[in-house]
């Protein structure tokens, strides 16, 4: 697999005509050129995504052929998961024990996908009208936009190709500027598995004039989009020219609610996983923790044992549980907002600094902060780092009210041994995802999506496949009898 990255543009890799330096964030220093895709590649690349839509092959190919082109996807990334997550671990700092271990499961997003593609069905209408026949058919939307950021990108790229390809959809990937190593070199895997030219096209690029061009393009019809609320909103702004079907999965503030009956040393443990894994650098960080007052104290000891004891280092290294943050810019506005919140009455628990250890690299120590005001800075806006703020609730209402006290919905944590509790709150919570005793856990037979800022629409799932098509239903009079009174609708 390659290590001269090129955008792949109608089934050929180009030689960029502009490059900018991709930075390895355990270091800080450039360590790879990337191609850094025009709007005239843009145009390029959706023209041939609609060529590739229209016309032989794949217009004119089954949804089995489809679905087995998938399936040959999922089975060559789970082969290239090693070198993929190499990839990933070097150009985002994300650790190796978990590139490795999403990467060899997104496999399993493609052959799910594409085990469905023949299996979703049209319908037959059991028309109130005797002499007419009506099939409502499911076509595919046309070429669409799935646009990226740098966190978990062969993930959120599969949970928009799977089910695109699957429907019969072609589509351009752009992938972030920041980290689009993985994704150029999926692109090689796309080839290999023997997708006519320009059904996928994978370019990397900024989102002012690539990201923009590509979402307003009037050949797309369908825009997919991950990444942070501002940016949706330019999204928004941009398919107001082309009018485009959009989905969009964004951030969250996600809370993690602890109840005194809670077994308290595993929801410790998963409180760990949900903001200190991946560096916090996660859609669904359970960043807001919850805790009953009367175990405040007790459950606070542990959690900061247990962050004190994290292994920060070399994201290469496999015994490395925390890497550094992405981007500079990254850490900057991590070490504003945690100096804001500590300067409005926050107190630090554990963290709140760069690791002496690690002088080069964007990295940040696993923070906590005992906030006791809601309205403090770490526990409205969504840091997208280690920083776990924490409330205390003294009864059920109140800490259903916390929970819901955010403009976002993406995950929740539930922790209780009262099953009536568990149900009551997962029923309660505003957020797309309720984890209840556990955190974290995603798959592809399971919808995904946010409330409020966190998001519109669902990925993931059987639903997902209709979201990539557009119905038609095709009206057949059966009579021989000539049409009755032309000024009656009928
Ligand atoms: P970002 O919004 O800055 O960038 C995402 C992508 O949008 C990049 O590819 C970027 O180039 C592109 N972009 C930027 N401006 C654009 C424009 N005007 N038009 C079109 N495209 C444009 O996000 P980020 O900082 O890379 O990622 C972090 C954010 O993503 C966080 O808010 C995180 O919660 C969110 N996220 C959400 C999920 C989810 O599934 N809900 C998953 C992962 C990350």
């Amino acid at each position: 697999m390659t290590s001269a990255f090129r955008n792949y543009i109608d089934g050929r890799f180009d030689e960029p005509s502009a490059t900018f330096d991709s930075i390895d964030p355990s270091t800080g220093a450039p360590w790879a050129k990337m191609p850094a895709a025009s709007e005239a590649d843009v145009d390029r690349a959706v023209e041939a995504a609609h060529r590739a839509l229209t016309s032989a092959p794949w217009a004119s190919m089954t949804a089995t052929a489809r679905g087995k082109l998938l399936v040959r996807l999922g089975d060559l990334v789970v082969a290239n998961a090693d070198r993929l997550a190499e990839l990933e671990t070097r150009d985002t700092g994300k650790i190796i024990r978990e590139t490795r271990a999403q990467i060899a499961y997104v496999g399993d997003y493609y052959r799910y996908y594409g085990g469905l593609a023949d299996k979703h069905e049209g319908v037959h209408v059991p028309i109130d009208k005797a002499d007419m026949d009506v099939t409502i058919r499911r076509e595919p939307i046309g070429v669409v936009a799935a646009i990226v950021p740098w966190n978990s990108q062969l993930f959120l790229s599969a949970v928009k190709l799977g089910p695109a390809l699957a429907a019969g959809c072609t589509v351009v990937l752009k992938a972030s500027e920041d980290g689009p190593a993985p994704l150029l070199a999926f692109a090689e895997l796309v080839e290999e598995a023997g997708f006519p030219a320009g059904t996928v096209n994978i370019l990397t690029g900024f989102g002012h004039d690539c990201g923009r061009r590509l979402t307003s393009h009037p050949l797309v019809s369908r825009v997919a989009f991950t990444g942070g609320p501002s940016t949706a909103r330019n999204i928004v702004k941009n398919t107001a020219e082309n009018l485009a079907y959009t989905t969009l999965e964004l951030g969250g503030k996600s809370p993690v609610v602890v109840f005194a009956d809670a077994d308290l040393d595993s929801a410790a443990n998963a409180v760990v996983a949900g903001i200190f894994a991946a560096t916090g650098q996660s859609c669904v960080a359970g960043s807001r923790l919850l805790v009953e007052r009367s175990v405040k104290g007790d459950f606070l000891a542990r959690l900061k044992q247990k962050a004190e004891a994290i292994r920060i280092g070399d994201p290469q290294d496999p015994s490395t549980e925390m890497g550094p943050l992405a981007t500079l810019k990254q850490r900057e506005w991590i070490e504003k907002i945690v100096a804001e919140s500590l300067d409005q009455g926050g107190r630090l628990v554990t963290g709140g600094k760069r690791p002496q250890q690690e002088a080069k690299g964007y990295y940040y120590t696993p923070t906590i902060i005992e906030a006791g005001d809601a309205a403090l800075p770490c526990v409205r806006e969504e840091l997208f780092g280690p920083v776990l703020s924490v409330l205390a609730f003294d009864n059920e209402a109140q800490a259903l009210a916390l929970a819901n006290d955010t403009e976002f919905g993406l995950a929740s944590g539930v922790f209780t041994t009262n099953l009536g509790r568990a149900h009551r709150m997962g029923r309660s919570i505003h957020a797309g995802v309720v984890w209840i005793n556990t955190y974290r856990a995603v798959s592809p037979l399971v919808p995904f999506g946010g409330y409020g800022l966190s998001g519109l629409g669902r990925e993931g799932g059987l639903d997902a496949i209709r979201d990539y098509t557009r119905s038609k239903s095709v009206w057949i009079r059966t009579s021989d009898e000539p049409i009755p009174d032309p000024f009656v609708m009928r």
